[in-house]
Formats: structure tokens, C-alpha cells, sequence
């Protein structure tokens, strides 16, 4: 009998199906439910708040496409959008006015970017600003920080969140010496290591790549201070500053992470990189910045940088419409309903003695399950690893049986729209006591029992 409360037997039967031609099943590893265990749920469909399986089952969707769908699934004025660009042809390998339009947008909402290129995921995004950095600095060593993801670039995948924590892979084969040594991975949050690794290599240094606010092992907002800190040391030492906002980006404010915390003394980051929701569901992503240091870009510079699909019409019109539809309004109720959910998780957690973290940047949110003894904030990836994974993992399958469907990991943010309404959030709150009551059965903390 399957440990797990529902079965799925469509899913099942597409995902023994996939197992025998793509690895693993999936196309990106946390699809396929390994830290958690169980039946991947395919999708078919999905509406506002909810997405469908293909066993008919409705979910309250707190992945969002892991953030593009700020606005909920198939929003009228995205699908418009889509549909009216669509018609007009898909792909012209020319320059066309949409992709201006949203370069536009993006410049108009982020203060320091001054120039931007469009590309067509966050990978290429960072893998492009490491690129530009290193050719515009003429050094080599990148500065990243434990925990952080920035896509599955081969020199920024040294301690990795999310998948490869998910994995407990401290490296990936595939990735050669030559391409990790390049790389200097610090524990985050400790401006005593940065200081330290300037100190020492400090004229070798291209560039410092920081996820604006940590989501990728769960939510670890900046500590006070730390943002202004990399400016001044990056500064002090001529590398470049590139604020990894794929994730934070548009989603926490209309200027993402950058609108909370605005420029430091020392000023503001050098480079940015965007993705998920400026793509409203479609593969476009960007980075910009300084124009000084865009302008080394080719044709205007020389760092080669290029993509078949850049700019796509279609991609660029969805994610046009998507950030018009990211008003103020929106972001005040994003706002609003992850204080009300994550108020409710801590609060049906307590009630059955689960030791937790709940931590925000923005309307973006996780639980950590800590384990007992564990750190009282989490302000790094050690502490961020200290979980209780079979309480998360019981919460989880609690929760998708009760039609909630939370990221496949304890190591991801939860995501909400703009069309999580009263009926969405208030299915969530009805699915947290029993999930809490699971957790904390499953909890080493409060059964007593030792974990293997
Ligand atoms: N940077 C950050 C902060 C991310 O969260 C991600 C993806 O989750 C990426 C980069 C990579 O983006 P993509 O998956 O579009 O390649």
C-alpha cells in the first residue's frame, strides 16, 4: 500500500511512461517529488489560484510555475496579450517592437538598470552577467555565496540551493576543476568571510553574484547591513556588484529586491539579472545595469553574448502584460495574504509543538522545519540544512491531500498570485491543522523517536 494518502493513477501511469525516455521522468529535478516521495502530479490545467492534475484533481496552487505567475494562471489580459502576439507570427529572428516595450518596462521600474538584454532563462541571465563581468573587470574569480542558486551555470553551481540541496549534492559531476576554481563560495550573511576573501584575492575578483534575498534554500533575507557591505567591499576593490533578482525580481515590489532596500552609501549594484515573472509563464529573462559596463556587450563591445529566441515576441508580450498587471494593488495583497498564511502555518505548527522558522522577504515565504535544537532565525545554508525533513515531508502530503500544492521541497520559498482570493487562502488555512498534526507526528522533536 502507498504510504502516501492519494492515489493518482493518471499521473502514475504518464510518470512510469516519461521514467523510460527522460531522466528521472522530469525536465527539471524537483518535479519529480524525490525529496518528498510519491507520485509526481501532472498538470494539465490551470485557472486563478488553481491548477488541475490529470487524475481531475483541483489544487490551491502555492508554486506559481516556482514564481512567474504572479498574476494566477491563464489571466485574461496575459492570454489577450498572447493570443494577439501569437497571430502575428511566433519568431522573426529580427529585432521587434515587444521586446522593446518590455526592456523599457524593466528599465522604467529599476532605478540603476540603465541598459538591458533580453535572453531566455535565468541561467542564461547570470551565466551572461559572470561573462560580461569577468570581460569587463579583465579578472577571473566570481564570489557566490553557500546556498544560493543562480541556475545550473557550471562555475555557479558550487554549493547550490534548492535542487542540489534537495540532492545533497555538494557538486555535480560534469563540472570540471578548471571551470570550479574560478569560483569562491562563502557562507552567507558573514561580512568578516567577505572582507577576508578580498583581503586575499581581491585584484582577481570579477565579481560578487548574490541572490538579492536568498529563496533558493528556503527565504534568507539579507541581515541588516549586508547588502550595503558587498557594495562597499566590491567597491573598495573594483569588482562589479551583480544582484541575482530571477526570483525576487518584480515580485516582491515593482523593482523587486532593490525597491526594499534601495542604493547603499556606496551605491547601488552594478548588474541585475531577471527572469520568471517578466516572463509571465514564457522563456524570457534579462540582465542589465550600468551602461558603461552593458556597453561591452557585443555589437557595441566586445564580450560575445547572443540566442536564437532572445526577445521572443510572444515571451515578451506575456511578460508585458504581466507586469502591468503588477500594480501596487496587487503588490499590497500579495502582501497581506502571505502574512495571513504564514501566520496561520506558525500558529497550527505551535499548536502541535513543531519547531519551525517562518521567514519573508516580501509577499515571498517559507517554513523551515527546523530540527529540534535548530537555530532560532536562519541566516545561512548550515542553518538552513538543520531540517526536520520527515515533519516536512509528512506536512506536504498532508497538505496535497487536502488540495494545497506546496513546493516538492523544504528548501523552496511558497509562492501566491494576485488571484488568490478569500476562497484559495481560506482552503489553505482549512489544510493546516491536519498537516500540522502529520509533521508533527512524523517530528523526531515531538514523537521522541530518534530518526535514522
Ligand atoms: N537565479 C535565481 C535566483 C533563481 O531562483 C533561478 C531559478 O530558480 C535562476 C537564477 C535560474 O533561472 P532558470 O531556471 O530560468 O534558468
Amino acid at each position: 500500500m502507498s504510504p502516501y494518502p492519494f492515489e493518482a493513477p493518471a499521473s502514475e501511469a504518464l510518470f512510469e511512461r516519461a521514467r523510460a525516455i527522460v531522466p528521472g521522468g522530469v525536465n527539471s529535478p524537483v518535479r519529480a517529488f524525490r525529496a518528498v516521495g510519491g507520485t509526481p502530479r501532472f498538470m494539465a490545467r490551470g485557472r486563478g489560484p488553481y491548477v488541475y492534475d490529470v487524475d481531475g484533481r483541483e489544487y490551491v496552487d502555492l508554486v506559481c510555475s516556482w514564481g512567474p505567475m504572479i498574476l494566477g494562471h491563464a489571466h485574461p489580459d496575459v492570454l489577450a496579450a498572447v493570443h494577439e502576439a501569437a497571430d502575428a507570427g511566433f519568431s522573426f529572428g529580427t529585432p521587434t517592437e515587444n521586446e522593446l516595450l518590455l526592456a523599457e518596462a524593466i528599465v522604467a521600474r529599476v532605478d540603476p538598470v540603465e541598459k538591458v538584454r533580453l535572453v531566455s532563462s535565468g541561467t542564461e541571465a547570470t551565466m551572461s552577467a559572470i561573462r560580461l563581468a569577468r570581460g569587463f573587470t579583465g579578472r577571473s574569480k566570481v564570489v557566490k555565496f553557500a546556498g544560493h542558486y543562480h541556475g545550473h551555470v557550471d562555475a555557479l553551481l558550487a554549493a547550490a540551493g534548492s535542487g542540489v540541496a534537495t540532492f545533497a549534492l555538494p557538486d555535480t559531476p560534469g563540472v570540471t576543476g578548471a571551470s570550479a576554481a574560478d569560483t569562491l563560495v562563502l557562507p552567507y550573511n558573514d561580512v568578516a568571510a567577505l572582507e577576508a576573501v578580498f583581503a586575499a584575492h581581491g585584484d582577481d575578483i570579477a565579481c560578487v553574484i548574490t541572490e538579492a534575498a536568498a529563496g533558493n534554500m528556503g527565504v534568507v533575507p539579507p541581515g541588516p547591513g549586508f547588502t550595503a557591505a558587498l557594495r562597499r567591499v566590491t567597491k573598495a576593490h573594483g569588482a562589479l556588484l551583480v544582484s541575482d533578482e530571477v526570483m525576487t525580481g518584480f515580485r516582491v515590489s515593482a523593482a523587486g529586491w532593490f525597491g526594499h532596500e534601495g542604493p547603499t552609501a556606496d551605491g547601488a549594484p552594478d548588474l541585475f539579472t531577471f527572469g520568471k515573472v517578466m516572463g509571465g509563464g514564457f522563456p524570457a529573462a534579462a540582465f542589465g545595469g550600468r551602461a558603461d559596463v552593458m556597453s561591452h556587450l557585443a555589437p557595441e563591445g566586445p564580450v560575445y553574448q547572443a540566442g536564437t529566441l532572445s526577445g521572443n515576441p510572444v515571451a515578451t508580450a506575456a511578460g508585458l502584460a504581466t507586469l502591468t498587471g503588477c500594480t501596487p494593488e496587487l503588490y499590497a495583497r500579495l502582501e497581506a495574504a502571505a502574512a495571513t498564511i504564514s501566520q496561520a502555518a506558525s500558529a497550527a505548527l505551535g499548536a502541535e509543538g513543531v519547531p519551525h522558522v517562518v521567514q519573508s522577504a516580501g509577499s515571498m515565504f517559507s517554513v523551515f522545519f527546523t530540527a529540534d535544537g535548530g537555530p532560532a532565525a536562519v541566516r545561512d545554508y548550515d542553518d538552513a540544512r538543520k531540517q526536520d525533513l520527515p515533519a516536512f515531508t509528512a506536512f506536504f502530503h498532508s497538505m496535497l491531500a487536502d488540495g494545497v500544492y506546496l513546493p516538492p521541497s523544504a528548501f523552496e520559498a511558497w509562492f501566491l498570485s494576485g488571484a488568490h482570493d478569500e476562497t484559495a487562502v481560506g482552503r489553505i488555512l482549512d489544510a493546516l491543522p491536519a498537516a500540522a498534526k502529520a509533521a508533527a507526528a512524523a517530528s523526531s522533536a515531538t514523537s521522541g523517536e530518534a530518526r535514522p
